[in-house]
């Protein structure tokens, strides 16, 4: 089979490739891949960066596919050849004895793996996924839209559990990535009024992605009025929550501007440098400073009826590419010449 596959702990090391198609363990179903998102992690493992040291030196790329059982592994029980399934792809085994597992968090566990980045994953013709981390898709969901299903979970997580957002909040976004547009959907699905801030590279697709599904957008940049300025003609009273989806160092410091009291300001996205934060002024508005990592199992079945639900337009956030395009799609991706790739590996 063709598989998208790093074959090296270097930059840009990885090739479309033939391997043999893998064959089930006893708890394992054997997917035929329909789509395989291409996601900020793949980026950077792609691009070997720091903090990125644990990936495998040789694996096939790829945790948010979409695809249908072909074959059971001998101990599988609740699927059968046809069923179609999305997976959890931050992975870790469950364990009564283990405190994250006990308070549905199991993302936090040390246990955990990544599909994809610490065993073989999806962008591929074929792909084994051990049942434990199976869902499936539900009724009326095709597989392309499915195949959102992860990055949703973040945003569902995010918005869900690490903030405190509900109907009449004004919420702004910082960074039109696709886990900030999704946040975005995820808050205004609970009924807050959101604006979403990027800077002049976003404004040829990310931006105009974010207007298309129908968010207010600002941008921020060396000659613009600040983001707080700018968001007081919306928020005068400044705004009850910041999602902070952008990475950038300086939108997470000066988040504390932007924020009314009492409000919070979660982090959603990685770092690539340490950040000044001045504390004290956070400290003096009380403003509720979180991080949000990944997501798990209940944060996909509420992404799964939100897309069930035609919560989110698919159409407009995606660009598929053909299995044999998977590379042109990393580097549009790091180009940010589009806002989510889909492989198609039918
Ligand atoms: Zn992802």
């Amino acid at each position: 089979m063709k598989a998208f596959r790093r074959l090296a702990r270097q930059q840009r090391a990885a090739r479309l490739v033939d391997i043999s198609t893998p064959t089930p363990k006893d708890n394992e179903v054997l997917l035929r891949v329909a789509y395989c998102g291409i996601c900020g992690s793949d980026l950077h493992a792609w691009l070997n960066h720091k903090g990125y040291e644990s990936v495998l030196p040789e694996v096939t790329f790829g945790h948010e596919f979409s695809g249908v059982v072909i074959e059971l592994g001998s101990s599988v029980k609740d699927w059968m050849v046809g069923d179609r399934a999305v997976l959890i792809a931050l992975q870790t085994h469950h364990d009564d004895n283990d405190p994250y597992c006990a308070i549905g968090l199991p993302q936090l566990s040390t246990r955990r793996r990544v599909q994809g980045l610490h065993l073989d994953g999806g962008m591929a013709e074929y792909v084994c996924v051990d049942e434990e981390f199976l869902l499936p898709i539900p009724e009326g969901l095709d597989l392309k839209t499915a195949a959102i299903t992860e990055p949703l979970s973040v945003a569902e997580h995010c918005i869900g559990n690490r903030t405190s957002i509900s109907s009449g909040d004004k919420v702004i976004v910082s960074g039109p990535g696709i886990i900030g547009l999704l946040c975005a959907i995820s808050a205004r699905s609970r009924g807050a009024e959101v604006i979403i801030s990027g800077t002049e590279r976003d404004e040829a697709t990310r931006l105009s992605t974010a207007r298309a599904i129908g968010f207010e957008t600002l941008v921020v940049g060396p000659n613009k009025p600040s983001l707080t300025e700018q968001i007081s003609a919306y928020f005068p009273e400044g705004a009850t929550a910041l999602v902070e989806a952008s990475g950038a160092a300086h939108a997470l410091a000066d988040a504390w501007q932007s924020v009314r009291p009492n409000g919070t300001v979660t982090a959603v996205a990685l770092y690539s440098r340490n950040i000044d934060l001045d504390i004290t002024q956070f400290l003096r508005k009380q403003i509720d400073l979180r991080t949000s990592y990944a997501s798990s199992r209940n944060d996909y079945l509420r992404a799964l009826k939100l897309l069930q639900d035609g919560t989110v337009d698919t159409s407009l956030l995606t660009q598929c590419y053909p299995l044999l395009n998977t590379e042109q799609g990393f580097i549009d991706s790091e180009n940010l010449e589009v806002t989510k790739v889909l492989v198609d590996c039918s």
